[in-house]
């Protein structure tokens, strides 16, 4: 019982625990896959250690087709116990089919899903000890708090008063006390969004799929609920898989982001590592802004390659590539720093001139014609110190240090 002895919350008495049997799958691990998936899984924790040895959920090579068009297209991925994992990607990349797959409510055409060890493909969606929230969570209008949150117990013939308390338990997580008796139309949308994630979370599922869950909350409530929703996930102890457009959310929510893009997982990593090195220029560019500079690697030695690019001249950047290769040098705009004379960045400087500056309270942007003709971007923080501010027609250099950029060969 390895696995409910790692939830905090696992319950303690003997019919509690045959009900949360009932939602887990009826065989433990034994031995083989478990054993190799150990040796497999290597955790990147992100906001706190949560991620354990042992992955909870191996997705290999699986695939999805409607028709004739490929939606998930050899998905390999590991997630692990108590992991906070992101799914990112462009609209119709196959975040939602792949979240889908892993629930029950699609099967793949190729590979497998194993949970704990076991290869679920056979298992429906309601023994899975994996649950899902959909975007459009509807709530049961005709049902109070307590009765949304009750529903998936009571179909599942929990005895009366474990309902109770679990509703209870629930309504205190999702901190709802005071409104258990009110109708879904009788809360706000962050009161409703809570609701629905304590029902989703009533029948503790080992893994919950969040598919888009904050879209339809403002910023600020969609801020405060991503807070909660962390804190809920890490008291829980359970792994949550959040499907999301919005980069700034994977980044604040999760210990892994996985980009997705055309159906296929094209980098996983910790939120720092996703942004700071990104595998390819499409990866580069979807994260985040970035400056991109074609060019030809002229040498390397020391850890340090000399590009050659028709943007800025010669490039001095970190990195190892052999000569000749063609290759494409990527600068956060935050990286870029902008002078009014001579650069501290002997190797990488390059006077231009300030088109425009946008003043965005904490930051300002500039875009900045470089004088071989390529407009760059470059984000300065309005920062003590930092507060002689750039125009419009102003010559400038701009530079990076050669450790701040980096080399890309996809
Ligand atoms: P979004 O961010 O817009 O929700 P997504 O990344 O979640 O997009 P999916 O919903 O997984 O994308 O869809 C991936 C692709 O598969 C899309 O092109 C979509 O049109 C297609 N697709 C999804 N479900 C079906 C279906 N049942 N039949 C046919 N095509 C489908």
């Amino acid at each position: 019982m390895v696995a409910v002895a790692r939830l905090d919350n696992a319950p303690s008495d003997a019919k509690s625990m045959a009900f949360w049997l009932g939602t887990r799958l009826h065989n433990e691990p034994s031995g083989g896959v478990r054993d190799q998936m150990q040796g497999g899984f290597s955790a990147q924790p992100g906001h706190a250690e949560r991620s354990q040895s042992a992955p909870l959920m191996r997705i290999e090579s699986v695939g999805k087709r409607f028709g004739g068009f490929v939606a998930v297209d050899g998905v390999s991925l590991e997630i692990g116990v108590g992991e906070f994992f992101a799914l990112l990607g462009p609209s119709g990349c196959g975040k939602t089919t792949l979240l889908r797959m892993l629930a029950g409510f699609e099967t793949p055409d190729e590979g497998g899903i194993w949970l704990d060890g076991k290869n679920i493909a056979d298992v429906p969606p309601h023994l899975r000890p994996v649950n899902m929230m959909f975007q459009n969570y509807a709530l049961f209008p005709h049902l109070s708090v307590e009765g949304n949150i009750a529903f998936g117990l009571k179909q599942a013939g929990m005895p009366k008063d474990e309902i109770a308390a679990r509703v209870a338990e629930m309504v205190a997580l999702v901190r709802l006390q005071g409104l258990e008796r009110r109708k879904p139309d009788q809360l706000s949308g962050g009161q409703r969004q809570r609701v629905a994630l304590a029902r989703a979370l009533a029948r503790r599922p080992r893994l919950l799929l969040l598919d888009e869950p904050l879209a339809a909350l403002d910023k600020k409530l969609r801020a405060e609920t991503q807070a909660e929703l962390v804190e809920v996930q890490r008291r829980l102890g359970m792994s949550f898989i959040i499907v999301t457009h919005d980069q700034e959310e994977a980044m604040t929510l999760a210990d892994r982001i996985g980009v997705m893009n055309k159906g296929q997982l094209v980098q996983v990593a910790a939120p720092r590592a996703l942004y700071e090195q990104p595998d390819t220029r499409w990866i580069a560019g979807f994260v985040g802004d970035i400056n991109l500079f074609e060019g030809q690697v002229m040498s390397q030695g020391d850890g340090f390659v000399s590009v050659a690019t028709q943007a800025a001249g010669l490039l001095r950047v970190a990195g190892g590539v052999e000569a000749g290769k063609s290759v494409c040098i990527a600068v956060r705009p935050e990286k870029l720093s902008l002078s009014h004379g001579l650069s501290s960045h002997d190797n990488n400087a390059q006077p231009g001139e300030v088109l425009d500056a946008d003043y965005l309270g904490g930051l300002t942007r500039y875009r900045v014609k470089l004088a071989g003709g390529d407009v760059v971007q470059v984000v300065r923080a309005n920062a003590a110190g930092n507060d002689i501010p750039f125009a419009a027609g102003q010559q400038v250099m701009v530079s990076f240090a050669p450790e701040d950029a980096v080399v890309l060969t996809q």
